[in-house]
């Protein structure tokens, strides 16, 4: 397939390779098991340059493109999933919004960090704002030069881990009255009120916490606000632009896995033998392998231009369709190919001896995290149709209080 990659990309691309087999790749099966943050991996990316590596070189980094972060994060979720989103959000998401709208200070320190091996930690979701992210009640309250901070997120990726954290808040100014959602910078285990809370038991990807983050009176300097060229008002979908790029990034890492499952798949048939013959002679293998392959080339197409593509008005980003749609189609795809391929394995992917059942835990997570498949088709369909179509009941009529849906008593259950 043609990929239209540089050179230095394909250069880029064997190197990123090279690491991810023989420095990374090892330690998968432990960083699951243990589930402790793969440090070693972290320093790995780091000495490789994959840490920062989107950071303009002015303020250290190399410089370079999301096709290109892409490219490394393919390599690295081919064989540990953990590390690919530790190299997405170690080049996209939090790091982008602050390199495009932060100031100059902020920008550096983000860029310390980064450079440094700290994975920035992005909180937005609360236990009652997933999908419906706006509606999200952490406020901060701007008491003379800084902004007093209060609420609790949840599934935070890298909780206790990260020092970095961009936090989205309601603001509301010094007489109470709503400004919008902002966001703001903070570092943990260095600006008290931030509190780690508790560590989600996950089904895969355990390398990396997913706990609650806490606010009790975060104190937050005027300085630390990231603040976009539409304020507060209309700044949330701005720095929600800079999601865009993770989102192609989180794509990128099912793609990875994926690629790396049907890998393992592939070689596996031509090794084991049944009935006389290796597995690879039966047709519906071939077929299954055919089909695998294809659809793995179409979300690596997908994905590579949703990295080239960019937002209407000069957006930095990647265009928030291509982005939805690559997302969409790389995470359904790697659900399917992940288990299409322990099921080449037999009993053998089953076990957790070998990489497959992990791969397939892995993989489940990204039609949920980072905008679910549903939200991303009505995304889609917002682009398609060129119409907002409001999620909530507001301009729904006549809804009976006996046909609205109860609560569930999930104690009751
Ligand atoms: P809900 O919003 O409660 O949705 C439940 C179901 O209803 C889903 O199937 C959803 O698609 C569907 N649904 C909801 N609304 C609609 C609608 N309007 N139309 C159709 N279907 C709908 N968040 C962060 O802020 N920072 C992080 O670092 C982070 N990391 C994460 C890591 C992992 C591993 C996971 C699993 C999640 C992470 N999240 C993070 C949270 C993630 O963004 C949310 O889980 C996601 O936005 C969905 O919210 P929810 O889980 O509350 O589901």
């Amino acid at each position: 397939m043609y990929y239209g990659l540089s050179q230095a990309q394909i250069d880029l691309q064997k190197r990123a390779r090279r690491i991810a087999t023989t420095l990374i790749a090892p330690n998968a099966a432990e960083v699951d098991r243990n589930e402790q943050y793969p440090w070693g991996n972290v320093n790995a990316l780091r000495d490789a340059g994959f840490m920062g590596m989107t950071i303009p070189k002015r303020y250290g980094g190399s410089g370079l493109s999301f096709l290109d972060a892409a490219v490394v994060i393919e390599e690295m979720a081919k064989v540990c999933g953990v590390t690919g989103r530790i190299a997405v959000e170690a080049n996209m998401g939090a790091i982008s919004a602050v390199m495009q709208y932060g100031t100059e200070e902020q920008r550096r320190l983000a860029a310390e960090l980064v450079l440094g091996g700290d994975k920035p930690a992005i909180c937005i979701t609360e236990p009652e704002a997933g999908s419906a992210a706006s509606e999200m009640t952490t406020r901060a309250d701007k008491r003379g030069n800084q902004y007093v901070i209060n609420g609790k997120k949840h599934w935070i990726t890298g909780g206790g881990v990260s020092r970095f954290h961009l936090i989205f808040a309601r603001v509301f100014d010094q007489s109470g009255g709503e400004c919008g959602i902002g966001g703001f910078i903070a570092i943990r285990d260095e600006d008290p009120g931030l509190e780690v809370g508790e560590r989600e038991p996950t089904m895969g990807l355990r390398g990396i916490p997913e706990t609650e983050i806490m606010f009790n009176d975060l104190v937050i300097d005027k300085s630390r606000v990231l603040l976009p060229p539409s304020g507060f008002r209309r700044g949330f979908g701005e720095l929600m632009n800079a999601y865009n790029a993770q989102r192609v990034g989180a794509g990128t890492v099912a793609l990875g896995l994926a690629a790396g499952a049907y890998e393992h798949g592939r070689d596996y048939t031509l090794e084991r033998e049944q009935f006389g013959r290796p597995i690879a002679e039966f047709q519906g293998l071939q077929w299954m392998l055919a089909d695998m392959s294809t659809q793995l080339e179409a979300a690596r197409l997908m994905i590579y231009s949703a990295a080239r593509s960019r937002g209407a008005n000069d957006s930095p980003f990647p265009d928030a369709n291509a982005a939805a749609q690559s997302k969409l189609f790389a995470s359904e795809m790697a659900i399917k190919v992940t288990n299409d391929a322990l099921q080449l394995f037999g009993a053998k992917g089953y076990s957790r001896n070998a990489p497959l059942e992990r791969i397939v835990r892995d993989a489940r997570m990204f039609t949920i995290g980072g905008g679910t498949a549903q939200i991303l088709r009505t995304v889609i369909a917002t682009r398609l149709l060129d119409r907002k179509f409001p999620q909530t009941r507001d301009g729904y009529s006549n809804l009976s209080s006996s046909s609205v849906v109860k609560k569930p008593n999930l104690k009751a259950i």
